[in-house]
């Protein structure tokens, strides 16, 4: 019996699982960290294509069921826990891999996301609207703070969509395989200052950004002709700037 509440969904499309573990190790990788491997449709194509998978599973039944599914398979860890507890960086410069537990995906992208340069490429299933929040572009409906934060530490692309019907049991909403290469460029420290600018701009979407951000910049942002839009009509880069600018004349 598969449990609802920790949104379980297996897939059992071969087709669709090859194609998963293909796009996460093109190249044979030295080590995947698949999340929420189940009953390890998944990770058996994994270990196809990687000298190493760390599989981290929260259910316990299933934990032991993939630890009887591949007996021997010295390659294979099968890590009993929750992916938010668990410190994704501790084991080196990983592939991600994983048909996501969709009510902790935007938590887990937060986690992938801090992994920097020890992340070497990550292919997940999601569902489609939050795949396409990702991927959205400014002044779109989907553009928000998650397109910002996504950007600003990989490049997202959604690779192809999977009807509802290819999981068993089938959830409510469609789902995308999207792929996050890393940005070689990150400043962790910077990006932190930066991304706390960029959830103030979009605290309250609605608004403009005279609005989100006269509080911490005073009369200053009125200087900026920027203020009377929203931050959802600015691209990455367009934050980017004006931060900088904000940021200057303090
Ligand atoms: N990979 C399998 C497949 O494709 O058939 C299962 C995917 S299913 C959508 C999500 C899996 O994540 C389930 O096995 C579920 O038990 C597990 N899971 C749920 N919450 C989790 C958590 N916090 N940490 C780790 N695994 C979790």
């Amino acid at each position: 019996m598969a449990r609802p509440r920790l949104g379980q969904h297996f897939l059992n499309r071969p087709t669709l699982l090859a194609r998963l573990a293909e796009a996460a190790c093109p190249e044979h990788a030295p080590l995947v960290i698949e999340i929420g491997p189940g009953r390890g449709a998944l990770t058996r194509f994994l270990l196809e294509r990687a000298a190493r998978v760390i599989a981290i599973e929260l259910d316990r039944r299933l934990a032991g069921e993939l630890r009887d599914k591949f007996p021997g398979e010295e390659r294979l860890e099968v890590v009993e826990a929750d992916v938010l507890a668990t410190p994704l960086g501790q084991w080196g410069p990983a592939v991600v891999a994983g048909n996501l537990p969709y009510y902790i995906t935007s938590p887990i992208l937060t986690r992938i996301f801090e992994l920097g340069a020890s992340l070497r490429r990550a292919v997940l299933l999601m569902q489609e609207e939050v795949a396409r929040r990702l991927t959205a572009e400014p002044g779109t409906r989907a553009y928000g703070f998650l397109t910002v934060h996504a950007n600003l530490f990989t490049r997202p692309e959604v690779l192809f969509s999977v009807p509802a019907a290819a999981f068993r049991p089938p959830p409510k909403v469609r789902s995308a395989a999207v792929r996050l290469t890393p940005r070689p460029e990150i400043r962790p420290h910077e990006q932190e200052q930066f991304l706390e600018f960029a959830a103030r701009c979009f605290r309250q979407k609605r608004k403009t950004l005279r609005n989100n951000l006269a509080a911490y910049y005073g009369p200053r942002i009125d200087l900026c002709p920027e203020a009377g839009l929203r931050a959802e009509q600015l691209s990455l880069a367009q934050l980017r700037r004006l931060w900088a600018r904000l940021e200057e004349s303090g």
